[in-house]
Parts: C-alpha cells; sequence; structure tokens
C-alpha cells in the first residue's frame, strides 16, 4: 500500500489530501538524513480541517457501531500487513531501535483490537427512580453519546500506538477527529491515518490531519469546535493547554520521575536486570521511564554491582541493527540537557559508576549514577534521557516518602517478598499507577493509565478513553 520512496505526510482535511508550498523536512537523529516531509500547516489549515470536523461529526454520530467496529478491523488488519513499513519509518523518523519499534507496531493493532472489543460495553443503565420516597416509578436510564469532534495532540515517543490510543477510540465512538501529531514523525502519523481514511467502512471526513508545532496545537486547544482536547506530552505544555482550553473536557498525560524500591527480601538478580531495561529503554524517553531506585542500605552494595553488570550489556548503536537496544536521543538538545544535568550532579557530589560519555559515534550511553541526593536535577525533575539514580535508605517507609516526594505522580513499583510490605505500598503510594515485583515502565494497554500530581489529568486505555470521548445523556419517561 505505501511506495517507499513517497515520504510526504500529506494534510488530511477530511478525507481529501492536500500539500503545500510550505513544508518542513525530517531529519534521522541518528544521521541526519532526511527521511521524511511535512506539510508546514499554520492557524489557517487548522481552523480549516477544524470544520470539516464538526461537520463530519454529525455524520459520524448517525454511523452504526457495526460499520465503526468494521472500520476499527479493517484498520488493525492492513496495518498487519504493512507492520514492517511502519516499523522502519518509525526507526527513521526517531531512531527507535528497530526490534522496539516492531513491538510499537505490535500494539498499536492491540490496542484497535481492544478498542473493538470494549465497544460492545459502551453503553449506558435504567436507574430505579423509586428508590428515593420523593421519586416515582418511571423509565429512567442514560445513554452514552459521541461527544462531537476530539483534538488529539500527541508526542514523540510512542508516536504510533498513543496517535492509536485516541484516535481509535475517538472515531470508535462516533466522533470526528483533528490530529495534529509529533513534528518529530509526521509520516508516520499520515501512514496510520492514511489506513483510516482509505478504509471501505471509513466515516466520510471524519478524521483530519494537520502537522505542526505550537501554533496549530494552541489552534485546537483555543477553538470552541472541540469538545475535547486529548493532550499526551510534557507538563509546560500541559500547563499552557489547561490556561487556553476554555470549557471542554481536557485529558492530560504528562511527565514522572518514576521510581522503585528494592528491597532486602527481593530478587536482587531480576531486579537489576530489569531495572536496566526500565531505564535505559527508547533511551530513557518514556514517561514511565525509571528515573529514581531506592535501594534498601543492607544490598545497596550488590544491587549497584548487579545494575552496572546489567546496563554494560546493552548494545549502544544504529536503530536499524536488530540487537540494539538504544540508539540516539530525539535531539542534539536533549543530549545537551542529559550532560549538564550529570555534570551538574557531580559537582554536588554524584557518582558516574555506568555511563556518563558519549560514545565514539556520540550517542549518549546509558548512565548509573550513585551517591545521588534528593534535590539533584538527575532525581526531582524528569531526566527524559537514559539516566538512572541510586539512593540508598534505611528502609521501606523512608523509599516511599521519597518517592511520593516529587510533584510528579505517574507510576511507582516495589521488588519484595515482604506480603504487608506489598500491601502497604499499594495504599501508601502517590501515583497513578503501582507495579509490584517488576518496574514502574510497565504498561499494558487495556488498563486505566494516567497520573496524579503533576503527570496528568484522567485516564487513557480504550475503555476509559471511551469514556472520556462520549457524555451521558440522561433520559427519564414518566
Ligand atoms: P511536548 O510537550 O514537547 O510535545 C507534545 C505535543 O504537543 C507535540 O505534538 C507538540 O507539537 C505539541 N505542542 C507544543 N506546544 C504546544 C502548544 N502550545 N499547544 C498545543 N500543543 C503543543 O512533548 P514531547 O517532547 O513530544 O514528549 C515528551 C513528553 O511527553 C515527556 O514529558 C513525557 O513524559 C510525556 N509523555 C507522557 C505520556 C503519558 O502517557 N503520561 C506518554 C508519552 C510521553
Amino acid at each position: 500500500m505505501f511506495d517507499e520512496e513517497d515520504v510526504e505526510a500529506r494534510i488530511f482535511f477530511g478525507s481529501t489530501e492536500e500539500t503545500k508550498e510550505e513544508k518542513t523536512e525530517r531529519c534521522s537523529p541518528y544521521d541526519g538524513i532526511v527521511v521524511s516531509i511535512a506539510q508546514a500547516c499554520d492557524a489557517e489549515d487548522t481552523k480549516r480541517a477544524l470544520k470539516i470536523a464538526e461537520e463530519a461529526a454529525k455524520e459520524a454520530a448517525k454511523t452504526p457501531l457495526s460499520q465503526r467496529i468494521l472500520w476499527l478491523e479493517d484498520v488493525a488488519r492492513k496495518l498487519e500487513e504493512e507492520k514492517e513499513v511502519f516499523a522502519l519509518m518509525l526507526t527513521k523518523e526517531v531512531a527507535k531501535p528497530i526490534a522496539f519499534s516492531r513491538i510499537e507496531v505490535e500494539r498499536c493493532i492491540e490496542t484497535i483490537r481492544v478498542t473493538v472489543l470494549e465497544l460492545a460495553n459502551l453503553h449506558g443503565e435504567t436507574i430505579p427512580t423509586d428508590i428515593m420516597p420523593s421519586g416515582k416509578k418511571t423509565l429512567a436510564y442514560f445513554r452514552r453519546e459521541p461527544v462531537g469532534v476530539v483534538a488529539c495532540i500527541t508526542p514523540f515517543n510512542f508516536p504510533l500506538n498513543l496517535v492509536a490510543h485516541k484516535i481509535a477510540p475517538a472515531l470508535g465512538a462516533g466522533n470526528a477527529v483533528v490530529l495534529k501529531p509529533t513534528p518529530e514523525a509526521p509520516m508516520t502519523a499520515y501512514m496510520f491515518a492514511k489506513l483510516f481514511v482509505t478504509s471501505e467502512y471509513a466515516v466520510k471526513d471524519a478524521l483530519s490531519v494537520v502537522y505542526g508545532d505550537a501554533e496549530v496545537g494552541s489552534t485546537l486547544v483555543k477553538s470552541p469546535i472541540p469538545r475535547v482536547i486529548s493532550f499526551t506530552g510534557s507538563v509546560p505544555v500541559g500547563h499552557i493547554i489547561m490556561s487556553q482550553a476554555g470549557i471542554k473536557k481536557i485529558s492530560l498525560e504528562l511527565g514522572g520521575n518514576a521510581a522503585t524500591y528494592i528491597d532486602e527480601s527481593a530478587d536482587l538478580e531480576l531486579a537489576a536486570a530489569r531495572c536496566a531495561f526500565g531505564a535505559f529503554y527508547n533511551s530513557g524517553q518514556v514517561c514511565i521511564s525509571l528515573q529514581r531506585i531506592y535501594v534498601n542500605a543492607e544490598v545497596y552494595g550488590e544491587f549497584a554491582t548487579l545494575i552496572a553488570e546489567e546496563t554494560a550489556k546493552l548494545k549502544v548503536g544504529s536503530p536499524y541493527e536488530d540487537d540494539t537496544f538504544m540508539g540516539p536521543l530525539i535531539d542534539s538538545e536533549s543530549k545537551e540537557r542529559a550532560k549538564n544535568w550529570i555534570a551538574s550532579a557531580k559537582e554536588e557530589g554524584a557518582r558516574v559508576i555506568v555511563g556518563g560519555k558519549e560514545t565514539e559515534e556520540g550517542l549518549f550511553p546509558p548512565t548509573v549514577m550513585a551517591d545521588v541526593t534528593d534535590d539533584m536535577k538527575i532525581i526531582c525533575e524528569e531526566v527524559f534521557a537514559p539516566i538512572v539514580s541510586l539512593v540508598p535508605v534505611p528502609d521501606y517507609e523512608t523509599a516511599v516518602e521519597k518517592m511520593n516526594d516529587s510533584p510528579y505522580g505517574l507510576q511507582f513499583s516495589i521488588f519484595t517478598n515482604d506480603l504487608k510490605m506489598t500491601q502497604a505500598f499499594i495504599e501508601d503510594a502517590q501515583c497513578g499507577g503501582v507495579v509490584i515485583n517488576d518496574i514502574p515502565t510497565l504498561r499494558f494497554d487495556v488498563q486505566p493509565y494516567g497520573g496524579s500530581k503533576l503527570s496528568g489529568v484522567g485516564r487513557e486505555g480504550p475503555r476509559w478513553a471511551l469514556e472520556e470521548f462520549t457524555e451521558i445523556k440522561s433520559i427519564v419517561i414518566c
């Protein structure tokens, strides 16, 4: 379906593809080669897409659920057929190692399929209005209706699956969508959107795609047309969206500084292997990347040795090679930030126990820091780079207090064989999700997912997204 020579992400004004004179080139973060070209959209293009969506939403709401299900199933099937093309484009645009790009494509297919399953459960209930003495017997019930237009704004780190988490439930629920994908991966988004738009089951004009950055994003946010802004990205942009959106539903999936506690009862070898994965997967550019490891002082030395050994096994290099674990960061600013934060932590007394220096190819390596204290940037802010900090603690209580002492609250985990501690942790952890005996960098796409505190508002995962993208209408027949 896709021609390898065609690297131009075209605008979808509903079902119509268009190009513009002004374009932006996307260069690979690995070798700087131009890998795709996007149309440079502006506020006018965005407003046009919104108007088309407003009209299309009327038709979408009337489209039978059976057709919307066939639509999503068709997209999942075609994505399955084209999965290698998608994986390669992901690797080209954001330099995700090819093995992980393939996993992202598989996850995306599953996300669409789970959305189809959840659509069957998107229904209302009858309400017994005579339960109150002041009530009377009626036929009262509620139903869920599509909100109309949903604006979706997505980040660079999972540029396919995070688009699927928004547009599959939004369209499945009977809405029209305007998508503004990350400027870092326009072609991945274009190809995915094309599967929707060209499907024989598509609702005409229900999906539009515009490319750009803050201008396009804030035009979507400020417009009265979308009834939901579904955003995944950084806390600073989340703040801007909150201040600009006006009265509409806002779902924010933002950043974090995920943490774990290694208890002395834990299986240390398992914990070390998993922590190296969770800290360095996707070069640490994951909202639930493991950033803080609190280790019981009794096993701190042993754990530090084990995680250093596990980290040394990870292959850093070309993202196009099957066995590469880590490629480059998304851009040179991110690399500079990582270097600066390590330098300032060292000045304040922290030690690098693995990594810290660029490879010969100029790639930032997986880096383990020790003797890190609570006020260092690498621990209290979102690093979003392959840096993990080890902190010795005397006991569980101190660990959980330090974990919670953060403006973020996305996911935390614990490695322990103590059942009582596990139960306490589930209660004590101030965050959107806890994981027992594995890394906080764990997300099953079928689960509710989201954060507390600055990490966001609302929950994703198809079932919860479907609720977000619908409104309850209450009915009484007397
Ligand atoms: P970002 O906030 O820089 O950009 C995200 C999107 O917002 C992009 O499409 C961008 O073009 C757009 N944008 C920029 N300015 C805007 C504005 N003024 N109005 C509207 N949209 C605007 O984030 P990023 O660098 O692409 O991604 C990394 C961040 O995303 C990290 O903080 C990470 O933790 C977070 N993230 C969170 C989750 C989650 O589910 N909680 C998942 C992935 C990433």
